[in-house]
């Protein structure tokens, strides 16, 4: 679905990604670990199109996408949707869910009136959450949970190929964690998605990753199948970061 070929970035003259190559399948997950500083955001930002690579191509089904997402189709912007740590950081506060859904379903799909309501009670129902009231609510008046599987709905709202996660998890605690990750793969079933995972978390990865790529200092250092890279044997890197695991 997505390749990075060769994709080398900076920060000014600091090096962060040093010739990256991933490979996104249809309908599948890759997880992205490595330690804090490892360049797993910035990979992220460069598929996302706010960071441009000083080398190498992005290409979404064989055919090159333009690096800067400003340069970019609605139809191609629609196809890849984002999902951050911090959902307070991402929600506008004085949105009421009705439009937080809305402007979204509107703007990728041309969807209005009736039929963008519709949409917008099914998104809610696809995160668990019964319309009724919550149309009417502001992201302060719900549960952290509750605002991380609303920043779900909202990229699912444009009907995406591709969800890039980035610590979606990370500051919920475990049994919220747990249940955004069963809602993912939920997900990732009913509507064939594709995910760029990027975690910490090595039992999420066991749990949920098709494929696997390490980083380190900016570079993909290990990459395999969930059963190549965490059986024994272990390439060097991925074993001493398995053996930190708590
Ligand atoms: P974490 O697990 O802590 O989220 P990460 O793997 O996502 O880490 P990145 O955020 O991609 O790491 O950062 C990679 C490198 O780029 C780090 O050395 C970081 O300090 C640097 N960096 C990140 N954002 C910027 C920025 N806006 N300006 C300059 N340097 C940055
Ligand atoms: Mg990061």
């Amino acid at each position: 679905l997505l390749a990075l070929d060769n994709i080398s970035a900076y920060y000014g003259s600091l090096p962060v990604l040093k010739n990256i190559s991933l490979q996104l399948k249809p309908g599948r997950t890759l997880a992205l670990i490595g330690e804090s500083g490892s360049g797993k955001s910035t990979t992220a930002r460069v598929i996302s199109g706010l960071l441009l690579p000083a080398k190498g191509r992005l290409l979404y089904q064989g055919t090159p996408l333009t690096a800067d997402f400003r340069m970019r189709t609605r139809e191609q912007l629609r196809q890849i949707q984002m999902v951050y740590q911090m959902p307070d950081t991402a929600l506008n506060p004085k949105q009421r869910i009705r439009d937080i859904l809305g402007r979204p379903a509107a703007f990728y799909l041309g969807l209005g009136g009736k039929a963008l309501h519709e949409r917008v009670c099914d998104l809610l129902r696809m995160i668990d959450l019964e319309p009724g009231d919550y149309l009417q609510r502001k992201p302060a008046q719900l549960s952290g949970g509750q605002k991380q599987r609303l920043c779900i709905a909202r990229a699912l709202a444009a009907e995406p190929a591709l969800m890039i996660c980035d610590e979606v998890t990370s500051a919920l605690d475990q049994l919220v964690a747990e249940d955004i990750l069963r809602l993912l793969e939920k997900l990732q079933r009913e509507l064939n998605l594709s995910y760029l995972l990027i975690t910490h978390d090595m039992a999420t990865v066991r749990a949920i990753a098709d494929e696997i790529a390490v980083m380190q200092h900016g570079k993909v250092v290990d990459q395999g199948t969930r059963e190549t890279l965490f059986k024994p044997p272990h390439p060097p890197y991925t074993a001493k970061l398995l053996a930190a695991e708590p």
